[in-house]
């Protein structure tokens, strides 16, 4: 599944299997009983042999914001159908973010869930697991359980109960670890198109919980986290003044950071996700002051994603978006500010990332220009954004969006401007934060053909395509040698010369086709000195190469 803060596409894992999970353990359930899949080593045929002898089947599914992952797909309806046909009397229960309803695609209103032999869970999973097998009659009738939400106390439990779970996971250590602060939006006023205000108001988890958690997970072997689940961090734990915004409170983001850090202390990545770029506009000395908590203790390479959404003002207004464009110019100034730094993994410390949505009230053919000439403003002041999503609106039930018919009015302009964004934004964007040269740390080979496809584990992760097939689930560092729209080109670092395969010798800063010949002509190579020696200006291709002989 994916939500647009809690992400459940491998390499991630999402709260929810954990919590189901703790939530089995606490019910007394040995952890020995309890198996966790994904769909996509459902379709690989695993997990058969259970599917007759199990005694509930639980499905985390939805699709909030519909995205296409390079590994891993989330499960459709007819997935799910065929799941219950094959668990015949087994009960098979459904829930996650597809309580509010199935879409695949923006532009599209999603649709209710109703499915035979299929119990769909209304409120919280991880309670109703709960509150089942609680009960005497629970587990033989499903539907004799109430549907309610999960409190933060339970979260608690269950969080820190159901942390083995993550071994079950294909991607095993390397799996990042999504971690909830909160949910539900502190604004008095909503957003037409979102989702999160039907979970209330913010409701915060103890930062004792969260560590306590990050713990458990650490004692499994997790060493990847992100800070994920939540509409804003900058708002975690925020004063309620009774205005519009909270006001941010950065000893609260101190004392979280430095508790996950000294639960886990060789944890191998701790990123970010979401950020309100309207807190950071509306308390700029708070909101500077928890950038700079943030870079003190996480790792490089982190995204602050922020949901501006449109830098039409006429949009902003009709769907009382949370920030005008100037405010999110602001916001993206202070973490450039802060974060724009490089770190030791070869990526700027923290960017900040921006999401569009388009088919929202309001919207005209002037609002891509809008957001065109926004997007512009911030690369003529070279400033640094590391990720624009751009996406049209998915309708759910109980938003102000649903009762407007406005998606899919201007699709021909949406793609448009979106293939205007990836040629003129993008790509130079791209230049900018990795320029040709710098050495990427950790990148794990993840899909390969005649191109290699990998990234480094981390919130919003650079595609890197490596002209070569390489071994699969295996770190390396690589050299930037050249961009697509949304993805760069890479070498092996140090590529050694003496064995690489033609076309990543092609790939050496500044040396081509030509070039190449002569290097392979004249391999092996005794050192440096001898590739000096034999050809003539090599001197720039010495720092990203090694000879093995
Ligand atoms: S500020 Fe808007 S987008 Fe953010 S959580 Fe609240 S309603 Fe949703």
């Amino acid at each position: 599944m994916d939500e647009p803060a809690c992400l459940g596409v491998p390499p991630y894992i999402s709260p929810y299997p954990r919590y189901i999970a703790g939530a089995m353990a606490e019910q007394g359930i040995s952890p020995d009983h309890i198996q966790y899949l994904t769909i996509d080593q459902v379709r690989q045929g695993q997990g058969q042999d259970i599917l007759g002898k199990t005694a509930l089947i639980v499905i985390i599914a939805g699709m909030t914001v519909p995205g296409r992952y390079l590994r891993g797909t989330p499960i459709n309806p007819g997935e799910i159908s065929d799941i219950a046909r094959a668990a015949g009397d087994t009960p098979v229960v459904l829930g996650g973010p597809i309580r509010l309803g199935y879409g695949s695609q923006g532009g599209m209103k999603a649709i209710a869930m109703d499915m035979q032999d299929i119990i769909p869970v209304k409120g919280d999973i991880e309670a109703f697991i709960n509150d089942i097998l609680a009960s005497s009659a629970g587990l033989h009738d499903p539907e004799t359980v109430a549907n309610r939400m999960r409190s933060t106390s339970e979260i608690a439990k269950w969080g820190a109960r159901g942390a083995f779970v993550i071994r079950h996971h294909p991607d095993y250590p390397h799996v990042m670890c999504e971690l909830e602060t909160y949910r539900g939006c502190a604004r008095q006023n909503h957003c037409s198109f979102c989702t999160e205000p039907l979970y209330g108001d913010a409701d915060f988890r103890e930062i004792r919980d969260v560590v306590c958690e990050v713990e458990a997970l650490y004692g499994y072997g997790a060493r990847y986290f992100r800070i994920g689940r939540q509409p804003d961090l900058f708002s975690y734990l925020a004063k309620d003044t009774g205005g519009d915004m909270p006001v941010p409170r950065p000893e609260a983001l101190e004392q979280l950071y430095r508790g996950i850090r000294s639960a886990a202390p060789d944890l191998r990545v701790l990123h970010m996700d979401n950020a309100n770029p309207a807190t950071i506009a509306s308390y700029p000395d708070e909101s500077e002051e928890i950038a700079r908590i943030i870079v003190k203790y996480h790792t490089p390479g982190d995204v602050a994603a922020m949901g501006m959404e449109s830098a039409d003002p006429r949009v902003v207004r009709a769907n009382c978006l949370k920030a005008m464009s100037d405010d999110v110019l602001e916001a993206v100034r202070l973490i450039n500010r802060v974060g724009g730094a490089r770190g030791d993994n070869g990526l700027p410390e923290l960017l900040p990332g921006l999401n569009f949505i388009h088919g929202l009230k309001g919207e005209s053919e002037e609002t891509f220009h809008h957001n065109f000439q926004f997007l512009k403003g911030l690369l003529d002041s070279d400033l640094m954004v590391r990720r624009i999503n751009i996406r049209q609106v998915m309708a759910f039930p109980g938003t102000r969006i649903w009762q407007e018919d406005t998606a899919y009015r201007y699709h021909k302009q949406f793609i448009q401007f979106k293939d205007r964004v990836r040629k003129e934004i993008d790509r130079p964007m791209l230049e900018r934060m990795v320029p040709v040269g710098t050495v990427l740390r950790d990148v794990m080979c993840e899909v390969s053909d005649s191109i290699t496809f990998g990234r480094q584990i981390a919130s919003y992760p650079l595609l890197v395509g490596i002209p070569a097939t390489m071994p699969l689930k295996r770190f390396i560092d690589v050299t930037v040698t050249g961009y697509g729209q949304r993805s760069i080109t890479g070498i092996p670092y140090p590529l050694d010369i003496n064995h690489a395969v033609p076309r990543l010798i092609g790939e050496l800063p500044g040396v081509g086709k030509k070039r190449a010949r002569s290097i392979l002509k004249g391999r092996p190579y005794r050192d440096k000195d001898d590739l000096l020696a034999q050809l003539e200006n090599m001197g720039n291709i010495l720092p990203y190469i090694t000879m093995k002989n």
